[in-house]
Formats: C-alpha cells, structure tokens, sequence
C-alpha cells in the first residue's frame, strides 16, 4: 500500500461505508431553484441557506417572478447569507438572463451554464451534476483541503486539484465522490482540528498518519492514538466496520418509525429491512424496494405478520401501543424506543446496536453524541417550536424537539408535550425564537409573516422539520441547525 497516494477503489470503500447518506446538502426541488440556493452557498453554511430559500422560493417560485423582483425585496430575503446586496444583483441578473436566453429554464450545457450571471465553474458543476446528472467534481474548499491531505493532490488550485481528481477517479463516481468528500471534510476533516484518530481513511492518509506535513496547516500531525475516542459530535463511520464482526442480529426487520428505518440503512442494514410505514421514505429508494405496512398510527397488523418479521422496531410517541400488545399476540418480537431528550438518543442508539448486531458502531456515534452534549447548556432566550396550525400545537419542554432547542442554548417554553394552543395562549407564552419546521405541519413563509407580524419582537424562523424531529438518523443535523440559530 503506498503511504503517499491512496488507491482510489480502497479509499472510495471506506467512503461509502463512511458516508452512505452523502448527498447535496441544499434543499431543492427543481434546477432553478439549486441554482439560486448555491449562489447564495457562496461564503455561507448550506444549513444557513436551507432556513432562507424557503421564504424566497415561496415568494419567487420561478425565474419569471425574480426576473421582475425589486433589489431591495430580494436583499432583504437574502440578507443572512451575507454579501447580500451582491448576491440579490447575482440571482436577479441570473433570472433575468434565463428568460431572455432560456425561456426560464436553466439549461444543462455547461458553456450556456457557465455564462448566466453569478453562475462560475462551481456553480455549475453543482448544478449539472445534482440536477441533471451530469458527471462533475466541483472543488470547494472542503474537497481541496481532504484531497490534499489524502495526497490525491498537490495541486495549489482548486482548478487543477479538481483535474487531478478526475484523472484517477472513474467519471461515473465522480457524483458520489463529491458528496463524501465535502462530508469527509465537514464531519472529520476539520480545518483546523481534523478527527485523524475517528477517521475511516486514517490507514490511507499520508498526513494523518504523520508521515508529511498537513498542506493545509503546514505542521506534521500528531499520529493518532486509535482507541476510541471521537471528538467530533458526528458519527466517525455509520456503516458495520472493523470493530463490529459479524454477529448474529434480526435477518427480518419491519421498521415502524421513518428515523430509525433511515438509521438503519445508515448502518448498512438494509438488507435485513423487510417493511417499512408509508412515512418511512427515507432514504428515497426505499420506496421502490421496501414494502409498506400501513402507517405509523395504524399499522398493519395482518401485513406485518405475512412478512415474518423476527423484529419490529416502535417508538413510544411515534406508534400506539395497542400495536406492541398486538404484535406480543400475533408472537412477532419487537422492541420499543422512547426518545425524550437527546441523550436519550446515545442510549436507544447502543439498545439497537446491541439488539441488531452493530454494537461498535452504535457506541462510536453515541459517544460521539454526548462528547458533545458535555457542558454546553445554558440558559438563552425563550424558544418556541409549533407542529402545527389550526388549532396552534407546540413541542414542549418535556419532547425531544424541546431538548434539542435546549442544546442549542434556547430555553424551551410552553406547556408540556404537544398541547393545543389558543391565540391567547400563544400571546402569552411570547417567545423570543420561533421555529415553524416543515413537518408534520407544512409552514411556510405566509405562516411565517403572520406570526412575525404578530409577534414584532420575535425571531420567527421557517426550519427542516426533518432536522428537528428525525431523532437518531439526523440528531446530528438538529444540533447544527439550532446551533445555527442562537
Ligand atoms: S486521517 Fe486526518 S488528515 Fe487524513 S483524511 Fe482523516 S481526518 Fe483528514
């Protein structure tokens, strides 16, 4: 094995098994709108961008509409990303350059890309590539630091580090490699303090192994000690790895909760994965591949049973319990979670570890999980997070949404678990942050000026449900969001 130029096959293996959930982090629905969302990527956090463009899109679904936009709306709109007046002139220019030269469509030629405004060599390797396809490896600075540092590269440009890449990678990975290494380099690679002794590719990397200088900080590293000691929150390897040999674990399992379903193929475990509820979508092939046993609420029993399950999977809020009594009926074994808090998560975390086979790696993201709950809390300003509208619903303090704001520094208010809330109630309650995720409830940006108009003093926040309420397979991605917030 050669210590100064991993071999592409063995270090693409690890990243999978790595980073199996590497995808593009910007919410999108169409080509216009990932266009717009990685202009506004440009010297900000992709979390950042994910809380503004819903408010945006809602109110400029289409080129058409920003085409005609005003530069002080848009600015406004775009205000927290930074370098807002310059972005506002970019997306409006881009919009209007699609209608004249594309009937508002973005095209899927590069050149023709590559020539509307605001839209470089980045931007448009993002865009062909997450939205039409089109093999491309856009070098941010993420992947030019971990190609470095891997000695993929000693290239001193993102231009040619990014022709060095694809040189020794096939074309037909170059999508997927994007996405890991750009997780690579966010959950382990840090610049400044990068994980080497949690990291899966420490083997093959020349500079964690201390063996050259860091390119990036221009010392040698300290070669890790390789006992278990993340120091990251995020998980170090979400897939089955050395430190968990084959065990014997459930061959049939049918998932009731849409996190723990995600959790599973996280762990590489989708082979074992036999049904799943409507609301378990994702990761998004499921769909095709795992067959539905009714809904979270109302399971169904009769088709449960028909798939022979050696393990059903349920949370305590998330199905009846009528459910268990049934399943204890029917004989089928199944195993009940119950998630308040998020440190409730590092123990339902090592619960299923242990019951499915994966304990090592289950117990590398739990610690990882309360490493960085250690001495963080403090007492911030009164935080809000509604589920839903007509009548007004909340999380409380006492549900696991609550203690997520809670680790961000809010101090979660509100009566406890999910009660409905008059208009008084909320009035009286008067938060200071107010988060409207996007599900259960779909809030958006009408919703949001209502209650900012309502509550002046208040910073109302339009939020990734999913990041809020995925306990377990996005816990992660819910301490960076209210972190991102505070
Ligand atoms: S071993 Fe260290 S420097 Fe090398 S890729 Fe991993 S985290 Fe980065």
């Amino acid at each position: 094995m050669s210590l100064s130029k991993p071999k592409p096959r063995e270090l693409q293996a690890l990243l999978r098994a790595a980073y199996p959930d590497a995808r593009c982090a910007l919410d999108h629905r169409d080509p216009f709108q990932l266009v717009v969302a990685t202009i506004l990527s440009a010297q900000c956090t992709d979390a950042r961008v994910n809380i503004t463009t819903p408010a945006l899109f809602a109110r400029f679904p289409d080129a058409a509409s920003l085409a005609a936009a005003s530069q002080a709306e848009v600015e406004t709109l775009v205000k927290s990303t930074g370098f807002f007046r310059n972005k506002a002139r970019n997306l409006i220019g881009l919009a209007q350059a699609l209608m004249v030269r594309h009937g508002g469509l973005v095209p899927s030629d590069p050149a023709a890309l590559g020539a509307l405004p605001g839209v470089g060599q980045k931007t448009a390797n993002v865009v062909l590539a997450n939205a039409f396809g089109v093999p491309a490896l856009a070098v941010d600075t993420h992947i030019f630091r971990v190609a470095r540092r891997l000695g993929l590269s000693g290239a001193t440009t993102p231009e040619k580090v990014e022709a060095d890449l694809c040189r020794l990678f096939p074309r037909e990975d170059w999508i997927e490699l994007h996405h890991q290494l750009i997780f690579h380099g966010r959950r382990t690679c840090d610049a400044r303090r990068p994980d080497c002794a949690g990291c899966a590719l420490r083997e093959l990397c020349p500079t964690g192994l201390g063996k050259v200088r860091d390119p990036h900080l221009g010392v040698k590293l300290t070669p890790p000690d390789l006992g278990l000691q993340p120091s990251s929150f995020r998980p170090q390897a979400l897939a089955p790895g050395p430190q968990d040999p084959p065990q014997a674990g459930p061959r049939r399992i049918v998932s009731l909760v849409p996190s723990v379903t995600e959790l599973l193929v996280q762990w590489g475990l989708a082979a074992q994965l036999v049904g799943r509820t409507r609301y378990c979508i994702e990761p998004r092939w499921i769909r095709n591949s795992v067959p539905t046993v009714g809904g979270t609420k109302d399971p169904d029993l009769g088709r449960i049973r028909d798939l022979a399950p050696d393990l059903v999977i349920l949370e305590h809020d998330e199905n009846p319990k009528e459910a268990a009594e049934a399943l204890t009926a029917l004989g089928i074994p199944w195993l009940v979670l119950d998630i308040r808090t998020v440190k409730d998560c590092a123990g339902a975390l090592r619960l299923l570890g242990e019951r499915l086979g994966v304990p090592g790696v289950a117990e590398a993201r739990a610690r990882a999980l309360e490493a960085f709950l250690k001495g963080r809390r403090r007492k911030g300003p009164r935080a809000l997070a509604l589920v839903w509208r007509d009548p007004w619903m909340s999380a409380g303090p006492d549900t696991y949404m609550g203690d997520l704001l809670r680790q961000g520094g809010f101090t979660p208010i509100g009566p406890e678990r999910y009660p409905t809330l008059t208009d008084g109630d909320l009035e009286a309650l008067a938060p200071r942050i107010l988060l409207l995720p996007s599900e259960p409830y779909r809030f958006n940006a009408r919703h949001r000026a209502e209650l900012q108009k309502r509550f002046p003093n208040a910073a109302v926040h339009l939020v990734d449900g999913r990041a809020l309420t995925w306990y377990l397979s996005r816990t992660e991605e819910g301490l960076e969001l209210v972190r991102s917030l505070s």
